[in-house]
């Protein structure tokens, strides 16, 4: 394969406008421009969103998320297009956030924050608010955004406890176990953190059995993908008592519905897929592309192949 036209499609504006990455990638040999719907010429595409369109034209699709459940992968393979993802970038920006939900919830933060907009000073109920140290978070899936949040809930002196395939500990965890034995992990837990892919081993990975499996005064942190977590059966969790409360990026359906009860629950924080946002990811993907460029120009393998 060979790129001699790189489009930077318009989607990428969902997390950073356009011509930045363009900019950024203007020394490479290629030509690099913002394409939407026209893709006679490009031989690859840097996009957000999947055009079945790219699929008459380019060679090589690259997404600067990295999760890829959207995009066709059996039909890519039959046509020998080239998938490249972004895993790698979000340890820091997704393990802060995951960090900083957990920190919010515990120290009652966003409760401030809520009587701040109303000018009420007053005191959370006494019993509320408790310290993360020596609680145990259970991080479910343990690659970039699971270590990374490993890494800071143990820098916080909390007790990590981990899931995945291979039963071996990863950096910054106590204890990992394997993904048969998720109700055991979750059900000591302050906090479970979901780090996931969405496969279809990982859909509904999360639902009532693990929600009445875990502490009553638990809250589960979804940054991976809605689909992981059965929404129904959380919110009939959270209604119920069955856990305390959430911090949820995610959802099945996004942006949320008005009319979700999540979003007028007292503990349960929701943000709009933002966990990862950062001002320097357009620098983040830049770099992934380059170096598979270069990797182009010398034939080797490509980082971060999905197909
Ligand atoms: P990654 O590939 O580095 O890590 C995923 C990990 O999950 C791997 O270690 C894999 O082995 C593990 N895994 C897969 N199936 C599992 C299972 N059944 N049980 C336990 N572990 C399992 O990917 P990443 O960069 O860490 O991203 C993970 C996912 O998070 C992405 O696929 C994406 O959907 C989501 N994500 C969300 C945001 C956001 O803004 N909220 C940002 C980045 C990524």
């Amino acid at each position: 394969m060979h790129v001699d036209h790189l489009g930077i499609h318009t989607s990428v504006e969902e997390v950073f406008p356009p011509e930045r990455l363009a900019e950024a990638l203007a020394d490479l040999d290629p030509n690099v421009s913002v394409v939407e719907g026209d893709y006679d010429g490009v031989d690859a595409v840097v996009t957000f969103d999947h055009d079945p369109d790219f699929l008459d034209h380019v060679d090589w699709i690259h997404t600067v998320q990295a999760g890829y459940d959207k995009f066709p992968l059996d039909e890519l393979r039959e046509r020998d297009i080239v998938l490249t993802n972004s895993t790698g970038i979000h340890g820091a920006s997704v393990g802060e956030f995951a960090v900083g939900q957990m920190l919010s919830l515990a120290r009652r933060l966003h409760e401030h924050r809520d009587k701040q907009h109303d000018h009420e000073w007053e005191w959370p109920d006494w019993d509320d608010p408790f310290t993360l140290f020596n609680e145990q978070v259970t991080v479910v899936g343990l690659g970039t955004l699971g270590q990374g949040v490993a890494r800071r809930a143990d820098g916080i002196g909390m007790r990590v406890v981990g899931v995945r395939r291979t039963p071996t500990r990863t950096p910054h965890t106590r204890e990992v176990y394997t993904p048969d034995r998720l109700r055991e992990a979750i059900e000591d837990a302050r906090f479970v953190v979901v780090t996931t892919p969405l496969t279809e081993a990982t859909r509904g990975l999360l639902g009532a059995d693990e929600f009445d499996a875990m502490r009553e005064d638990a809250y589960l942190v979804n940054v991976a993908r809605g689909p992981v977590v059965d929404q129904d059966a959380l919110v009939d969790a959270l209604e119920s008592g069955e856990i305390t409360g959430a911090a949820l990026d995610v959802f099945e359906e996004e942006p949320l519905p008005e009319d979700s009860p999540l979003w007028d629950m007292d503990d349960v924080l929701v943000s709009p897929h933002a966990a990862a946002a950062d001002r320097d990811y357009y620098r983040d993907v830049a770099d992934i592309v380059r170096q598979n460029v270069l990797h182009l120009d010398a034939d080797e393998e490509l980082v971060n192949r999905v197909v």
